[in-house]
């Protein structure tokens, strides 16, 4: 599975306030006897409203690979470990290695037990995920024996994949030359290579161009996913390089959540995996970027068909890099944001007038060398880009005039009650939440970032 850019969901956000304010949580004076643990060492204790949770953060003394625990009384209790794994090139390497790791692992070699284990019961998620900036691991179960059994099998695939011996792995998951009969022309399949080929459509192309194109030699315009032209120069080296490289306990960070009655088992049992490693310093410099001086204009091709209909078929990007942003500057952002993309906002309202068969949304992006503001448009052609930039540009001068009307405000509080509403009978919160916190520690350092972020 990959999953492409998720912003920091708002509504998501406030519908877990509301479904936690329910439940019972723990609370600080409970909080304030966090308990040592063997090869750990206690770092900070706060409290997550938004899930109701006492939050305690432990280091590996050996490694420094991080643990935070989340304790509510929340009975699907979930596992997720995650790993900050850079895109280096286009070949998709980080997405490989989150299928290829599930694929075996020296204590459990069965290549099929990952399909096993989903369907047990107390078993309520299961799953793995690469994003453009860390690669992440969640598991849930009902039964708390259930999910310390199931996190040492991710525990073991992550550090112990089958994968670094076993090369029949890499042509199964990433790409390999396929024959359907003796004299059939050579294709290429791989299920990394199958999945690219049907998602790489030219809206992930002029994402991964609009990166390459504002900030030129980051690791942000790379494909994580891998772009289906590219997967095939990939070599088995380079996946167990990659593993060498950025899948180690002091690049990664585990969380538990829910109502936890065996942590010293499940952090003896962390311990046990982390303490094989020595530990390694992370640096990530995106050493090759060189940033823009001027405004940057590139327009790509991209292949479709013969025969198809292209009329406003193009997709246009358009960023700004903003400079010096403060954490509050990113919070106006989130919100700015959010508002442009109302149907009622002026924005919106030109882009229905003067681009009809446009659909078009902006979000800020903080994983990226700078922040940057970014616009995007479907449903038009190549040649009503500047167009575009025009509606945009007058929209941001209509906000910094006008701001945003009352109402405005008060229709995007509506629908946020609204999703909530719908959102609270969901039932995997550990699973959503976790992964979120997760990409913010990545994308910011702080492992508190999300919990700032919301609690805020
Ligand atoms: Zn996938």
């Amino acid at each position: 599975m990959m999953r492409h850019k998720t912003r920091h969901p708002l509504l998501w956000l406030t519908a877990l306030v509301m479904l936690f304010g329910l439940l019972p949580g723990l609370s600080l004076a409970e909080q304030a006897e966090a308990p040592a643990y063997p090869g750990f060492v206690l770092m900070e204790q706060s409290q997550f409203t938004l899930v109701n949770a006492a939050a305690t953060l432990y280091e590996h003394e050996k490694t420094g690979a991080l643990v935070l625990l989340l304790e509510n009384e929340d009975t699907n209790r979930t596992f997720d470990i995650s790993f900050r794994t850079p895109a280096l090139n286009d070949t998709g390497v980080p997405h490989v290695f989150e299928h290829a790791t599930l694929g075996g692992s020296k204590k459990y070699p069965s290549k099929s037990l990952f399909f096993n284990l989903s369907h047990q019961t107390y078993n309520t998620y299961m799953n793995a995920m690469t994003t453009d900036i860390m690669t992440t691991y969640p598991i849930a179960s009902l039964s708390e024996d259930q999910l310390l059994r199931y996190a040492d099998y991710y525990l073991d695939s992550v550090f112990n994949p089958m994968l670094m011996e076993d090369a029949s792995i890499f042509s199964e998951e990433a790409w390999r030359y396929s024959l359907a009969s003796e004299d059939a022309p050579l294709e290429l399949a791989g299920t990394v290579y199958t999945e690219m080929k049907g998602a790489y459509t030219i809206n992930t192309a002029a994402r991964f161009n609009f990166f390459k194109t504002l900030f030129p030699g980051s690791v942000s315009g790379n494909s994580f996913g891998g772009d289906p032209q590219h997967i095939p120069e990939m070599t088995f080296e380079d996946l167990t390089n990659y593993h060498d490289a950025y899948y180690h306990p002091s690049n990664s960070l585990s969380i538990l959540y829910g109502k936890l009655t065996q942590k010293a088992e499940f952090m003896q049992l962390m311990d046990s995996y982390f303490s094989a490693f020595e530990k390694k310093e992370f640096t990530f410099t995106d050493e090759n970027y060189v940033p823009i001086t001027e405004h940057t204009e590139v327009t790509h091709e991209f292949a479709v068909e013969a025969g198809s209909d292209t009329k406003n078929g193009a997709v246009v990007y358009l960023g700004y890099v903003l400079e010096g942003v403060t954490k509050e500057d990113e919070h106006v952002m989130d919100l700015l944001t959010t508002l442009i993309n109302e149907p009622s906002s002026y924005f919106q309202q030109e882009m229905k007038k003067r681009l009809p068969a446009a659909s078009a949304g902006c979000y800020y992006d903080n994983t990226t060398p700078e922040i940057a503001v970014v616009f995007s448009a479907t449903g038009m052609n190549a040649e009503q880009a500047q167009d575009f930039r025009e509606l945009v540009d007058e929209a941001l001068i209509h906000i910094r005039e006008n701001g945003f009307d009352k109402e405005a405000v008060e229709a995007v509080a509506a629908a946020t009650r609204l999703e909530l509403l719908l959102t609270a009978e969901e039932p995997n919160v550990g699973p959503n939440l976790l992964p979120s916190v997760a990409y913010s520690w990545t994308a910011d350092g702080d492992v508190n970032a999300y919990q700032q972020y919301v609690d805020n």
